[in-house]
C-alpha cells in the first residue's frame, strides 16, 4: 500500500511578481466492505472534507478494505492516516489486549465515535437455527480476518469454550461476498457487525427466507458487565423481511480513530468538516440519523482524543 502521508507536495503557482503557495496533502481513511456503512462514513467524511480542498489543501480518498482490525493496522503500519473501528477493537489495541495480536499500539487517538453497532447473525429459515447456540455443527460465515466481526466473534467463541471445529463449516468469506453465500445456501448462517438498516442484510433477507437470531443468555450478560465497550443492543422488528419482533443481542461503536503522528490540523480540518456540515452528515445514511454531538465525542473512545479533534470540542465549548 502507499504511504500518501509522505506524499504531501507543494503546488506553487507563478502570478507575475508573488507567489500562492498552495500545500496538497492526502490523507486515506480505512473503511470495511462496499456493502456495509464504514465505506459510508469514509466516503462521507472524504466528501466533506474535499469541499473544502482549495481553503485547507487536504485531498481526501477512503478505499473499501477488510474491516475494523486491517484498518488499525494499516494506521499503526503508517499506510493509513484514520479509519473506522469497533470500539472493542480500539480498546483492545490501544491496551495491547491479547486479543489484538499486532501489540499494544498506544499511539491509537481516538477522534469520535458513530453509528452503534449490533452483532448481527441472520440464519436461513430452514437452517433450524433459533439462538447463537443452534449455530453450533452449522456452515458459519465467521467473516474475513481482520473483520470486526470475525474479531469480536472469536471473543465470543473463547468465552464459549467453543472452536473452529465446533461448526460444519467456518467460512471466511468477506460481509460484501456472505449476502450471496447464504442465498446460495452455501453457509447456515452470516454474522456481522453492523450498523442499521444497511442494505447487505437487507439485500440478504429479502433474496433468502433468512431471520436474524438473538445473542442472549448469562455469557453475553458477563461480556457487557465486564466490558465497557460492549452494551446490550437491539435491531427493532421489522426493519427486515423476516424479522418482525425486536431482537436482542449485543453491540459495539463504530469509532473513527487516527494515530498521534498525523499533524494536528489535518485532524482539526476532518473533524471541522464534519461538525460544521453535521446535519449533511446525518442526511448520507440512515444509520448515522440520531447521531448527536455530545454522544459521539464520548461514547465509546478508550484512546486518548487526538489533539486535533479536542481543539475543535474545546472551540465549540462541548469539553473543557
Ligand atoms: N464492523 C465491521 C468491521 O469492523 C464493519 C461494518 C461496516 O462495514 O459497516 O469490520
Amino acid at each position: 500500500m502507499i504511504n500518501f502521508r509522505s506524499a504531501a507536495c507543494a503546488a506553487t503557482l507563478a502570478l507575475g511578481a508573488g507567489a500562492v503557495s498552495a500545500q496538497e496533502t492526502f490523507i486515506t481513511i480505512g473503511t470495511g466492505g462496499q456493502t456495509g456503512v464504514y465505506y459510508v462514513v469514509g466516503q462521507s467524511i472524504c466528501r466533506l472534507v474535499n469541499r473544502g480542498s482549495a481553503e485547507h489543501g487536504l485531498k481526501c480518498t477512503a478505499p473499501s478494505t477488510g474491516g475494523s482490525v486491517a484498518n488499525i493496522n494499516a494506521i499503526k503500519a503508517g499506510d493509513m492516516d484514520m479509519g473506522v473501528a469497533q470500539s472493542d477493537w480500539q480498546f483492545y489495541a490501544y491496551n495491547g489486549s491479547p486479543q489484538y495480536e499486532g501489540g499494544e499500539f498506544s499511539d491509537l487517538r481516538a477522534v469520535f465515535s458513530v453509528h452503534g453497532e449490533p452483532f448481527t447473525v441472520l440464519a436461513r429459515s430452514d437452517a433450524g437455527i433459533e439462538t447463537f447456540e443452534d449455530l453450533k455443527g452449522k456452515r458459519v460465515n465467521i467473516g474475513n480476518p481482520g473483520s470486526g466481526q470475525r474479531g469480536t466473534m472469536e471473543v465470543l467463541m473463547g468465552k464459549l469454550g467453543w472452536s473452529m471445529d465446533d461448526f460444519a463449516l467456518a467460512s471466511e468469506l468477506k460481509a460484501a461476498e456472505q449476502s450471496a453465500a447464504l442465498g446460495d445456501n452455501k453457509v447456515d448462517a452470516i454474522i456481522y457487525t453492523v450498523g442499521h438498516p444497511n442494505g447487505s442484510i437487507q439485500e440478504a433477507s429479502t433474496t433468502t427466507d433468512a431471520k436474524l437470531v438473538p445473542v442472549t443468555g448469562e455469557v453475553i450478560d458477563t461480556l457487557i458487565e465486564e466490558n465497557p465497550y460492549y452494551a446490550k443492543a437491539v435491531i427493532p422488528g421489522g426493519m427486515y423481511k423476516g424479522s418482525d419482533e425486536d431482537t436482542e443481542t449485543f453491540g459495539v461503536k463504530a469509532t473513527f480513530v487516527t494515530s498521534a503522528s498525523v499533524a494536528d490540523d489535518t485532524v482539526y480540518q476532518v473533524v471541522k468538516a464534519v461538525f460544521d456540515n453535521f446535519d449533511r452528515f446525518k442526511g448520507l445514511h440512515p444509520a448515522f440519523a440520531n447521531l448527536t454531538q455530545e454522544e459521539m465525542i464520548s461514547g465509546g473512545l478508550s484512546a486518548p482524543l487526538h489533539p486535533g479533534a479536542a481543539k475543535y470540542y474545546k472551540e465549540q465549548g462541548w469539553i473543557e
